[in-house]
């Protein structure tokens, strides 16, 4: 894996902003690990994908994470920092192979599902696109030590193995326990990494089209050239010319 480089952001930006997320997570990917083949990446797990995009924000930003949130009795701010190392902490997932669990006399075993998966599921058109997923991620069924088809699961069971699925890719679902300062009340976040990382770094590609656009100004220099400099040397001559 390797950093972002101002060179490519403003281009990942602006294709990245006309994608869907599961894509946006892929463009993202295919640049900064280009060890991994796009059909790899698309295969990952959401979240072996995401432990891969929280080690991108490391690199880029550092393991601190600032974040905001408004408490949903009060309305009031709350400010709070979340550790990449602390979340990444006894971190789990499975390999190819899935995982056989056992729920109520069935045994199941499954794979995790990842974007290829989710994507199909979301233009399958599917009313139910929880069960579309599960379908698609079930390898094998037995019951009674004989093969079982889908669709004779009970719903119950169904809804349990979701459950077991989420605690199989630990990082696929992160829950933040909050407490509200002002009024004392207490919920739970979902962390959503993709979409706060792509938030960070929009940030970033904003306030590198500014620098392109006061010193193409100053100097009369081209977009690449000034995207080619250190950033340490663009905000040297931003120091100049603001
Ligand atoms: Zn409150």
């Amino acid at each position: 894996m390797r950093t972002l480089l101002a060179t490519e952001l403003p281009d990942i930006w602006e294709r990245g902003e006309r994608q869907h997320p599961l894509d946006r997570a892929i463009t993202l990917l295919a640049t900064a690990c280009p060890e991994k083949e796009r059909d790899e990446l698309v295969h990952l797990s959401i979240g072996q994908r995401d432990a891969l995009l929280f080690a991108l924000r490391e690199m880029t930003f550092g393991r601190e994470m600032q974040a905001y949130t408004e408490c949903p009795a009060c309305g009031a701010q709350l400010e709070f920092k979340l550790n990449i190392e602390e979340l990444l902490r006894g971190y789990r997932t499975l390999d190819g192979n899935g995982k056989i669990t056992r729920l109520n006399s069935y045994n199941i075993r499954f794979r995790l599902p990842d974007s290829a998966d989710i994507a199909a599921c979301i233009n399958s058109g599917s009313i139910d696109t929880d069960k579309e997923l599960l379908k698609r991620c079930v390898l094998k069924i037995t019951h009674n030590k004989k093969i079982v088809a889908f669709d004779d699961i009970p719903e119950a069971t169904l809804s349990t193995l979701i459950a077991r699925m989420a605690e199989a890719d630990s990082l696929s679902d992160i829950q933040i326990a909050l407490s509200c300062i002002e009024c004392n009340h207490k919920w739970t976040m979902t962390l959503d990494i993709l979409s706060f990382l792509w938030e960070e770094l929009g940030n970033q590609v904003m306030q590198i089209l500014y620098q392109v656009h006061v010193l193409s100004r100053a100097y009369g220099w081209f977009e690449a050239d000034i995207l080619a400099m250190s950033s340490w040397r663009r905000q040297y001559y931003m120091n100049m010319v603001t």
